[in-house]
């Protein structure tokens, strides 16, 4: 059967995501047919169409929706056709009105959350969710340091420490940005683009600095992120929104105070099905009992999604964008 589909034939700017018509088929073994209902847009969409991240072409966009399963193939029994079903993972190709895809990335929805929170909130949840529990372990009374507090993957962050009685210090790119942060839960706001982060740092630290620094902007803000780490702190070097950050020596860890650093991606932490499984139960559970609101600040047609990309990579965006087919 036919489906409006985005595809790339080549690496470039937003122009080169084309909607089209593709065949969708029937569900191979271990494969399930979804028809989506809602579409999540991530930074890391603009990464595999800039070519930042490579993939073979022609290509399908996008790694995060929800809907309802059509059909399971061979082998599948943890869903069925008419679950209501939401995942975040590759391969890519969400940005579709139906796909076939692993059905191992599919998770049931909870009868409490809409399609249209969960397509928001699934890669950004899982991310914060093991960013928070498992890359470091966030404590009660601990101050850190979290980047672009108010884009998807940052509004959930602050309300997640919040919850859990971290004080977050939250970077932003504009006054707006850093208000609604703070009415989510940052305790403290860092306008980097006006304030000297370092030493806002150490101001309200009171010159000891943070065990552990969230950094997904990547290349811009890479060294000073460092700079912000007490002895023996963790640099969690999460993304690239600012682009790629370049090759850097090992003694800047040592000389800043034996450092740790790491560059985890969600794929790894959750290619178990089992962990997969426990991240999504608690973040349903943030979710479902209200301490941690999905906002879905932009919304586009499927058709549109290369104004979703501009939004985004333009930082005219706040919270969560989706597509919507
Ligand atoms: P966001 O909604 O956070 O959008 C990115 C934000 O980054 C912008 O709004 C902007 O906020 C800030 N930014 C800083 N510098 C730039 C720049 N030069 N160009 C564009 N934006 C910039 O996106 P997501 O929530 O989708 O993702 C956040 C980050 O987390 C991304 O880097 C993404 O790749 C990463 N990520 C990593 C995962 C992993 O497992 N490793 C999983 C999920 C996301 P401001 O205006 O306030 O500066």
């Amino acid at each position: 059967m036919k489906a409006k589909a985005i595809r790339i034939n080549r690496t470039g700017g937003p122009e080169v995501m084309e909607y089209v018509d593709v065949e969708v088929g029937d569900p191979g073994p271990g494969e399930a047919r979804v028809r989506q209902h809602a579409i999540g847009l991530n930074f890391i969409d603009v990464y595999f169409r800039t070519g930042l991240y490579p993939m073979p072409l022609p290509a399908g966009l996008g790694q995060e929706g929800a809907g309802v399963v059509e059909a399971v193939g061979e082998g599948v029994t943890h869903v069925k056709p008419g679950d209501r079903v939401a995942y975040a993972g590759r391969p890519n190709g969400a940005y579709s009105e139906l796909r076939v895809m692993p059905a191992d990335i599919l998770l049931k929805l909870p009868d409490a959350i809409g399609f249209e929170t969960a397509a928001a909130m699934m890669l950004q949840g899982l991310t914060v969710q093991y960013l928070f529990n498992r890359t470091y372990k966030i404590k009660s009374g601990e101050t850190i340091l979290f980047h672009a507090a108010a884009g998807g993957v940052g509004l959930i962050a602050c309300q997640w420490a919040r919850a859990v009685g971290v004080n977050l210090i939250g970077t932003v790119g504009s006054k707006e940005k850093a208000e609604l942060a703070k009415a989510h839960g940052a305790a403290h706001v860092i306008n980097y683009n006006t304030e000297d982060i370092v030493q806002r740092v150490m101001e309200i630290t009171n010159g000891e600095k943070v065990p552990v620094v969230y950094d997904s902007v990547g290349k811009d803000t890479f060294t000073r992120s460092l700079d912000c780490l007490r002895p023996l702190g963790l640099m969690v070097s999460f993304g690239n929104s600012s682009g790629a950050v370049p090759p850097f020596s090992l003694s800047e860890l040592a000389s800043r105070g034996s450092l740790y650093i790491t560059r985890p991606s969600l794929a790894h932490y959750a290619a178990r099905r089992e962990d997969l499984e426990a991240m999504a139960a608690d973040l349903f559970d943030m979710v479902a009992s209200g301490k941690v609101k999905i906002e879905v600040n932009q919304k586009f047609p499927l058709a549109d999604a290369a104004k979703a990309h501009i939004a985004l990579e333009s930082r005219q965006t706040t919270g969560s964008t989706i597509l919507l087919p």
